[in-house]
């Protein structure tokens, strides 16, 4: 194959002229100091004219949050832990950047006048800043599917009514984006994610009981924070992106497949009724897929290694089978009953998967311990904010008991 495509000169120039006269894009980042908040200021830091920093959050990495903040000349940087707010103040004094501390503080941080806000905080804890960044209609990078997940209706409502445009970053989420025709959905007739299987797709159900924690985030294709990498090694992960599918794309769960495919070169497919099927491929980076929200509509160079398919050779794909993980049939089911159970879902995973990181449960518990959750907290109705948090609660005190239990 000749050469095609813009070299990163030409393409630097032209996301450069797309931006021409425009002020740079001001940006806040929520989990700044992540997995995915550090590959966005990777991004950021090669771009300098082209982003701005608004506010900047963490939990509990002072030190980190600290140098991103000066390093980036961030207005605003907001830790989690409000234990932390002496230290924070201290490593940043002299430098002008505004200090807070304290969840309330993160959801001020999401306020503030920006052109973007990435939600890269992990699980359910992101979800006030998120809504309250859609209640401004500041544009949103979505790559927090456990908000999704926990409250899909209401924050897609909130989208609607506030005319918020929201950019996946989910690798595969942001596929779809990328091939979808948007304004043409009547012709598709499925979409496909694709899933690497995780680092175990070929173990015995003997060799999975003995997993252990530094097994499970030792991801073969992505580099990703602990939560996520466990939640791709019981494929719950792609249990949670179906969820986050149905509300982004706004398909039921039956015109959603999940296929696995190791090498993690497709990122997913969308099936039309004539018969094409569209894919969006790529070196499995995250930087991809933030860099195209970033820059939406427009594209930015980035260091991501270009792909070269003759080098990888073969792509293959298999079937997801359901009963060897449990946790892809759990969500499918969540789904379909609706009401609280995706949010209890994620609530109870989020425990689980807590749990198991601190050597508290076996890998295999990780699902029954969602299961037993789901059964015994049914079927409720969700509407309101109140009835979400309630429910995410319950759910939460109720896997922490069947963690005691099983730990017992
Ligand atoms: P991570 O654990 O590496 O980082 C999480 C960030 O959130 C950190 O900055 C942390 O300080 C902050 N945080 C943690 N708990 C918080 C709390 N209670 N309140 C406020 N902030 C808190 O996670 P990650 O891998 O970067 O993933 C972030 C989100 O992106 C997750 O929802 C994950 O599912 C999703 N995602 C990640 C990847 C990936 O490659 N890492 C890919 C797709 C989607
Ligand atoms: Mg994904």
């Amino acid at each position: 194959m000749g050469q095609t495509g813009a070299s990163p000169a030409t393409a630097l120039e032209h996301f450069e002229d797309f931006l021409q006269g425009a002020a740079p894009r001001r940006i806040t980042i929520l989990g700044a100091t992540g997995s995915i908040g550090r590959s966005t200021v990777d991004l950021i830091r090669r771009h300098p004219r082209a982003f701005e920093i608004e506010a900047l959050t963490a939990q509990d990495n002072v030190v980190e949050l600290a140098e991103t903040a000066r390093l980036l000349g961030a207005r605003c940087a907001v830790i989690g832990n409000a234990a932390h707010y002496e230290a924070l103040k201290r490593a940043l004094a002299g430098t002008g950047v505004e200090v807070a501390a304290g969840p309330a503080a993160i959801v001020e941080a999401a306020q503030r006048p920006a052109d973007m806000v990435v939600a890269a905080i992990v699980g359910a804890a992101g979800l006030e800043p998120s809504l309250a960044a859609i209640r401004c209609g500041t544009t949103i990078a979505l790559a927090n599917k456990e908000t999704l997940v926990c409250a899909g209706a209401l924050m897609m409502a909130e989208i609607e009514r506030h005319g918020t445009t929201v950019l996946p970053v989910d690798s595969e989420h942001s596929a779809i984006f990328q091939v979808l025709d948007s304004l043409r959905m009547e012709t598709v007739s499925r979409i496909i994610l694709t899933a690497s299987g995780g680092p175990f797709r070929e173990f015995t159900r003997e060799q999975l009981a003995r997993v252990t924690p530094e097994q499970a985030v030792a991801h073969p294709n992505w580099s990703m924070g602990a939560k996520v990498s466990v939640d791709s090694a019981t494929m719950m992960n792609k249990g949670l992106e179906l969820i986050e599918a149905h509300h982004l794309f706004g398909l039921p769960e039956s015109q959603i497949d999940v296929l696995v495919h190791p090498q993690s070169i497709i990122h997913s497919l969308v099936a039309h009724c004539d018969g094409s099927v569209l894919a969006q491929l790529g070196t499995p980076d995250m930087r991809t897929p933030i860099a195209c929200a970033l820059a939406w509509p427009s594209r930015m160079p980035t260091p991501v290694e270009t792909l070269d398919l003759a080098a990888i050779g073969n792509l293959t794909f298999e079937a997801a089978d359901p009963e060897r993980f449990s946790a892809l049939r759990l969500a499918r089911e969540a789904l379909q009953r609706g009401g609280a159970a995706p949010t209890i879902l994620n609530a109870a995973n989020e425990i689980a998967v807590g749990a198991f990181l601190a050597g508290r449960v076996a890998f295999l518990e990780i699902p029954g311990i969602v299961e037993t959750v789901l059964d015994r907290l049914g079927s409720q109705d969700v509407t309101a904010l109140d009835d979400i948090t309630r429910v995410d609660r319950e759910a939460r005190s109720s896997a922490t008991a069947e963690v005691a239990r099983l730990a017992g």
